[in-house]
């Protein structure tokens, strides 16, 4: 077995972390050959210290120094890169076999497309840039010959239950529908009168994952369904109709592909981000993830139900966007981020984020996703739009807490 070299872009955060547990189980098969964070450069250290990458990358030179100086002597060898170009130098370096995208938000657009563009076998877990730009990073595989493997649990549960030689963006004639399933988040019983007062500690408290902060305010609103419902159309080849969410707040069922035939392949695990990434790193083996076996017993019952958009406004705001095509879900991508961040910053109220988002996408005009240019030009303006709503909103908020 020869030894494959990954690089993990986004170590620091939650799939890093995860994807850093599997990799350290099967150190006869896989080098870690670079990692990357944007903020804790003191967890980076650790993570040097003890995977000895080739690369380190860091957002800035200050950074670089500090982490440069804590090497010294403790892991040498590691190289030390700065900014936009070291991610770009690590996601296409020649040695690197598998790149794991755990960058996120948009600011994972460029290196991901990067890693495809040169070939590599690219693990998904940062959905915002497949959401912006679905069909670039599909034509980038098919001209280099990349292998896009899904690592969100969702999609890699569907993954699992199409044919097999099935290759991201296929379309699948055969497949009737997909049910894609999700926890309800941490408001799934919530009345809407409560939901204007959520804390951002309450939204980021998932009931079944632990994942990071944008992640977990996307679940809490359902925008993460709604974002989730536009990666199934670009990985899977399907109409957003085609996509139908079904809550299940067990979080057993990672997802369901209903065929022609009436029959319904569903991949069930615990909820543990080491199953779908030891899954896309080991493919098509299975290799050993750490994950608890699933205890049907305890968990007793699996319910479902249909998600409420009248709660969950960002959900059918995705869907809305999912059917405009062109740049429509780029510009709700960028509102949402902005939009979040306001939130977790205490500037705009939970229910105020799907307004947010609303606003972007009545300002900014949707073109066709032609270029990187094109979206990258309405994802700015939706950001601008974004932010001027949440402008004029704090003095309101200010007002509030006086
Ligand atoms: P996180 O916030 O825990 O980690 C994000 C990582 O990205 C960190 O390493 C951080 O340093 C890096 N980063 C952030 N901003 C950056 C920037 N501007 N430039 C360079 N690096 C930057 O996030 P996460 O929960 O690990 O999620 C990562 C991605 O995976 C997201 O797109 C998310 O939607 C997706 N995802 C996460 C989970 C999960 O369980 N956490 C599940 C499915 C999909
Ligand atoms: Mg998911």
């Amino acid at each position: 077995m020869s030894v494959r070299r990954v690089v993990v872009l986004g170590s620091t955060g939650s799939i890093g972390v995860n994807t850093l547990d599997v990799l350290a189980r099967h150190p006869q098969r896989f080098e870690v050959l670079a990692l990357t964070a944007n903020t804790q450069i003191d967890r980076l250290f650790e993570q040097c210290r003890q995977y000895m990458p080739a690369y380190a990358v860091v957002p800035d030179v200050q950074s670089a120094k500090k982490l440069a100086e804590q090497l010294h002597g403790v892991a040498a060898s590691t190289e030390v890169l700065v900014g936009k170009e070291g991610l770009e130098h690590v996601a296409t370096h020649a040695r690197a076999d598998i790149v794991v995208a755990a960058i996120v938000g948009a600011a994972g657009l460029l290196p991901a497309l990067a890693a495809v563009r040169s070939g590599k076998r690219v693990l998904l877990a940062n959905k915002e840039p497949l959401v912006m730009c679905g069909h670039l990073f599909l034509d980038a595989a098919q001209h280099s010959g990349a292998e896009l493997l899904p690592v969100d649990s969702e999609h890699n549960a569907i993954f699992q239950c199409l044919p097999a030689g099935f290759r991201a963006g296929d379309s699948v004639p055969a497949i009737r529908r997909i049910l894609l399933t999700c926890s309800g988040g941490p408001f799934r019983t919530t009345a809407a009168s409560e939901l204007v007062r959520v804390t951002p500690e309450q939204a980021v408290a998932h009931p079944n994952w632990v994942m990071g902060r944008k992640i977990s305010v996307d679940s809490a609103t359902l925008m993460n369904k709604g974002l989730e419902l536009i990666e199934a159309c670009w990985l899977f080849g399907v109409k957003p109709e085609k996509v139908e969410v079904v809550i299940h707040p067990q979080s057993v069922i990672h997802s369901l592909v209903e065929y022609a035939d009436g029959s319904v392949l569903a991949q069930l695990g615990n909820p543990d981000m080491r199953t779908p990434i030891a899954h896309a790193l080991g493919f098509p083996e299975r290799i050993e993830a750490g994950v608890a076996s699933l205890d049907l017993f305890t968990i007793g019952r699996l319910d479902f139900s249909p998600p409420d958009t009248e709660r969950f406004p960002c959900l059918g705001l995705a869907q809305v966007a999912a059917e405009r095509g062109g740049t429509a879900p780029a510009i709700l991508n960028a509102a949402n981020e902005v939009a979040v961040q306001s939130f977790l910053d205490r500037k705009i109220g939970f229910t105020d984020i799907p307004r947010v988002i609303e606003h972007g996408l009545a300002c900014v005009a949707v073109h066709e996703a032609v270029t990187l240019e094109v979206v990258l030009g309405d994802d700015a303006a939706a950001r601008a739009a974004a932010q001027s709503w949440v402008d004029a909103q704090r003095p309101v908020m200010t007002q509030r807490a006086t």
